[in-house]
């Protein structure tokens, strides 16, 4: 008769668990799980480039009070937009939002979350989950620049398309609670590995606050 003890040997032996490493090295080994994972996903945004990307880039001109800024539109039956800045009633003003360039009336998302970018604003926002009734096929959220990897990666997994992805660093980057509110889109965000090594080593919640922080600097 087997023991348990002979089982959990047996588990052992497939190599160097990372449930015994110091916690530092644990954690830059599964945020390069996750970059690993983010840059896959983010490969599988659907790339089609359409009309309503000229219309966001209208929104964000290079000369504006932020050139780093990037805005987001989602065109339904009105328009529905959001910028980076956390400057939003400054960047309406400014852009002259209150009748926009083609279709109906824009509206404009209320979310002031720091480092959450544009089209990740669109996606948590409550209005764009009832224009679209919380079914994302064939939606496309016009963006001015390509998405940053994360939000491509984002957008992958929602099944949104957008103009595709462009691959600088992030200096800053915040999750939708699109990701953080689902447990599922969460591991899907994360990958297999990842999610495999954090079971394993089971996080304190300091410990994954701590590496939620570690993913939004390095992602
Ligand atoms: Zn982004």
């Amino acid at each position: 008769m087997q023991s348990e003890v002979d089982v959990e040997m047996d588990v052992q032996e497939d190599g160097p668990s990372l449930a015994r490493i110091p916690f530092e090295r644990f954690l830059e080994l599964v945020v390069e799980m996750v970059k690993s994972n983010v840059k896959t996903l983010a490969g599988k945004v659907r790339d089609n480039a359409a009309e309503i990307d000229r219309v966001a880039a209208q929104l964000t001109p290079a000369s504006g009070p932020s050139a780093a800024n990037c805005a987001a539109v989602y065109r339904d039956d009105h328009d529905l937009v959001a910028w980076n800045t956390n400057l939003l009633t400054k960047a309406r003003d400014y852009y002259g939002c209150n009748a926009g360039p083609g279709a109906g009336v824009w509206d404009y998302v209320t979310d002031n979350t720091l480092g959450k970018h544009a089209e990740m604003k669109i996606l948590d926002d409550q209005a764009f989950n009832e224009m679209t009734g919380g079914n994302f096929s064939g939606v496309y959220i016009g963006i001015s620049k390509p998405c940053c990897l994360p939000c491509a990666a984002v957008m992958a997994i929602a099944g949104i398309s957008t103009r595709g992805r462009h691959a600088d660093k992030n200096t800053n980057w915040a999750f939708p609670r699109y990701i953080l509110d689902s447990e599922d889109r969460w591991k899907r965000f994360l990958g297999a590995k990842a999610t495999e090594a954090l079971a394993e080593r089971g996080l304190s919640s300091t410990q994954r606050s701590m590496f939620r922080g570690r993913l939004v600097q390095q992602l």
